[in-house]
């Protein structure tokens, strides 16, 4: 079993508790193997073979190396993946108290996690605070991670609800899900709170604060499970993963003549509608501002974009051994059993025959097993990034991820040796 990627990928993780810190601890890592960071609102100056990034809102990324060949034969090759997780949001004037005594904080749901497993646990905050600065148009920008335990969303005792193993349990998401972050003492100033606590952790003025995106997270470290470490418990694996190894792969991989570009958008999670999302053209406008300032026309670009391949990667479901009635009877993609490609025959996947042909054939060349992913015919499925990028770009390509358990948990399950496999498709990929 090859343990060193999952490891890596959990330290990552653990890392990256918001989208935010995410796409900070991408810049670190491509920043230490020599990527440049450009700006969207500066002129670029890109040569063959150079390595870049560029962000958008601080939480979705953009790398590449243009290629040495001719850039309309050779074309790009996108790994696409999101920054995005399942969360609670926290609401502006979020202090609540109750009873005079307990202090609980209002949250708005962010996409959708399972609501259960979040409760009971310790839970942190972590997000991007907005500070003031010379310019009104944009305040400078600071990021803050509590990194300790101050929040629990206590679950009611079952002698409140006697029936709740067996009859399930309606939650509201206004009335069930608020964190309490402590008691109330004669201390405690009920305005600003957060703001106050938030202006502390990051030793700056509280009047400085102007606004700020904070989310609740799970502070208990992701680790190896199983007799044989087989398995990965981690929060937020979709998609950190396929972020992790995307990345992995870009910095590994050695020169081209196509043009590599690894895309982590943002609010996957949500629909893709962002600005930094995958339904937004920040994608085709990178495209657009590399070839044209490589010096090539728009006939080029669309000779590109026809030459081009994208491999759309989000975690796919591996068959749960509680519940096998739920999945294809003859499709059913287990843990280390290698990436999973995913199909849908009402197109909600990009994949087709063709693109999975190719994908099948970088992973004959990288040496590794994959599998196919349909649904049962009678469950709906879920939709991810591909299809929604397409609405930019006719581009080729296929969706894929690494099978998992539990998607959408606060602590999610995939195979250890699943990781060390796409790495290495996606680095074959990059290389051809
Ligand atoms: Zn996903």
């Amino acid at each position: 079993m090859e343990k060193q990627a999952a490891q890596e990928l959990i330290q990552f993780i653990n890392e990256s508790p918001t989208n935010y810190h995410a796409i900070l601890n991408l810049k670190k890592q491509l920043s230490k193997n020599g990527f440049k960071q450009l700006f969207s609102g500066e002129a670029w100056h890109l040569e063959r073979g150079g390595k870049y990034f560029v962000t958008k809102n601080h939480s979705s990324l953009f790398a590449f190396i243009p290629g040495e060949g001719n850039m309309a034969e050779n074309g790009f090759k996108f790994i696409c993946a999101h920054s995005d997780s399942p969360s609670f949001r926290i609401k502006p004037s979020a202090e609540m108290t109750v009873a005079g005594k307990y202090l609980k904080l209002n949250t708005e749901v962010y996409g959708g996690p399972i609501l259960y497993t979040w409760f009971d646990r310790p839970l942190s905050l972590a997000g991007r605070v907005l500070l003031k600065s010379d310019n009104p148009l944009k305040p400078a920008v600071q990021f803050v991670n509590f990194k300790r335990p101050l929040l629990i969303i206590p679950h009611l005792a079952i002698h409140f609800n006697r029936t709740i193993n067996e009859q399930g349990n309606p939650l509201s998401k206004q009335r069930d899900m608020l964190p309490v972050i402590g008691m109330i003492n004669e201390h405690f100033e009920k305005d600003n709170f957060l703001l106050k606590l938030i202006a502390t952790e990051m030793q700056v003025d509280p009047e400085l604060i102007l606004d700020f995106d904070l989310t609740l997270y799970d502070v208990e470290k992701g680790c190896f499970t199983g007799i044989n470490d087989e398995f990965i418990s981690c929060g937020r694996l979709d998609d950190l993963a396929m972020v992790h190894a995307g990345m992995k792969a870009l910095t590994a991989s050695g020169k081209s003549s196509k043009t590599k570009v690894l895309a982590i958008f943002d609010n996957e999670e949500v629909g893709s509608g962002t600005k930094q999302g995958a339904g937004s053209p920040i994608l085709r406008t990178i495209i657009e501002r590399i070839v044209f300032g490589l010096g090539g026309t728009q006939e080029d670009l669309y000779r590109a974009i026809h030459n081009s391949f994208m491999i759309s990667a989000d975690m796919a479901h591996a068959l749960h051994p509680n519940y096998p009635e739920k999945h294809d009877p003859t499709n059913h993609p287990i843990m280390n059993g290698g990436p999973v490609i995913k199909l849908n025959a009402n197109q909600k996947y990009v994949t087709d025959g063709d693109s999975a042909a190719v994908f099948a054939t970088i992973c004959r060349m990288a040496d590794i097993p994959y599998q196919t992913f349909v649904n049962h015919s009678d469950m709906a499925g879920g939709s991810t990034l591909g299809n929604i990028l397409l609405s930019q770009m006719e581009l080729r390509g296929v969706d894929i991820g690494n099978p998992m358990w539990a998607m959408h948990s606060v602590r999610e399950t995939a195979g250890t040796q699943d990781h060390d496999y796409v790495i290495k498709a996606f680095t074959t990929f990059y290389n051809i």
